[in-house]
């Protein structure tokens, strides 16, 4: 059998150049009206009993070369379990190696979260007690900007995930911090729920996700470069999130990310801005310090530079929302390597492990809960 390979379903990205017995040759496509690429999601069939070398030709133009560095890409024959699979990086194309064992395997950057599984969650977590579903809007491409309010407290909590949609670890940490928030029995959940409303967007960029994007939704926008002044022809995602912030009022925030280059999951913070109060930077440090004892998974000493006395970028959410709400908010970054301290050599960084952060980190917020009451 020949290779066939495609990337025509949801959040798949890959332009076939040629195939030749057990070899093809690949280009990541960009983002739609950006320059943007480095996600990829592809199926090859045709390749049982194949030693397959797929090398993607154009990885050095990508957003984050760096990225490729003791990067692994990731395998799966179901779609379930994905596992690390060799890779190598040099001279600009990344190589892919794999023995294959099935007819049809599926290639990733990391654990595809796609946009028929974020209907699910939200079907799944809507039905729950407790939780308030709505649309906050909808994107350019049609879909609704999907949001929960959960608990009764009168503190805001905002958590928010994906607005850079090839980030799909990020929506993995939502299925994890939903289902404890949810979770009836749970009592670090009782506890938030009490004295906080939660309001959770898992995925800000929907059309970005479903059209296998890196960093971009529908017309090319990096929402993380919009929360300045959002417009509802470029960003109407952030528009839609910012208008609600503004009659929640937010006590507290997490954005969540991934990063391509660094091996850790770390956070940044809003040092830049220029409000920034030690009432802020107390409470910053103090939640640092909270998941740094309740996930081994979490450190401190990877991550960004931090930004100079009111030298922040307020285009980015985590700036826009401390300034503008004298709040703490938070960027939590996790790898698409893998916990450099904690490595696992059979699947690296994951969904489940994902998922466990995100309920450590609800963990973690009850910790400084009560001070987040000005
Ligand atoms: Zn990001």
């Amino acid at each position: 059998m020949t290779l066939s390979i495609t990337s025509a379903f949801d959040g798949g990205n890959i332009a076939l150049v040629s195939t030749s017995g057990s070899m093809a040759e690949l280009e990541i496509v960009k983002d739609h009206q950006s320059d943007f690429y480095q996600w990829f999601y592809f199926r090859v069939t045709g390749c049982a009993g194949k030693d397959l070398t797929l090398a993607i030709t154009n990885a050095g133009k990508s957003a984050y070369p760096q990225g490729w560095d003791n990067y692994q890409a990731r395998v799966s024959s179901d779609r379930e379990d994905w596992y690390l699979t060799e890779t190598d990086y040099s001279d600009g194309t990344l190589t892919i190696r794999h023995s294959a064992d099935a007819d049809t395997l599926w290639f990733a950057y990391f654990a595809p979260y796609t946009i028929e599984r974020h209907y699910d969650l939200v079907s799944e977590i809507a039905a729950r007690d407790g939780v308030s579903h709505a649309s906050l809007g909808q994107t350019l491409d049609g879909r609704e900007l999907d949001y929960f309010s959960i608990g009764t407290g009168d503190l805001s909590v905002w958590l928010y995930a994906r607005q850079h949609p090839g980030e799909t670890m990020a929506e993995w940490w939502m299925e994890g911090a939903l289902d404890r928030l949810t979770d009836p029995a749970d009592p670090i959940a009782r506890v938030l729920r009490d004295k906080a409303t939660f309001h959770v967007v898992p995925n800000m960029n929907p059309d970005g996700s479903a059209r296998g994007h890196l960093r971009t939704n529908a017309v090319g926008t990096n929402l993380n470069r919009e929360w300045h002044q959002p417009t509802p022809e470029k960003s109407p995602e952030v528009l839609w999130v910012l208008n609600h912030m503004d009659k929640t009022g937010v006590d507290f925030a997490m954005d969540v990310h991934g990063d391509e280059a660094i091996p850790a999951n770390f956070i940044a913070g809003f040092e830049g801005i220029p409000s920034w109060t030690e009432r802020q930077g107390a409470l910053y440090d103090a939640y640092l310090a909270a998941l740094l004892k309740a996930s081994p998974d979490f450190q401190t000493k990877l991550g960004y530079p931090v930004a100079k006395p009111r030298k922040g970028n307020l285009s980015m959410s985590t700036n826009q929302v401390a300034e503008r709400f004298d709040c703490v908010a938070m960027t939590l970054e996790m790898p698409f390597k893998d916990n450099h301290e904690l490595p696992d050599a059979d699947f690296g960084w994951s969904g489940e492990r994902c998922a466990l952060l995100g309920r450590a980190c609800l963990a973690a917020l009850l910790d400084i809960i009560d001070d987040l009451r000005a």
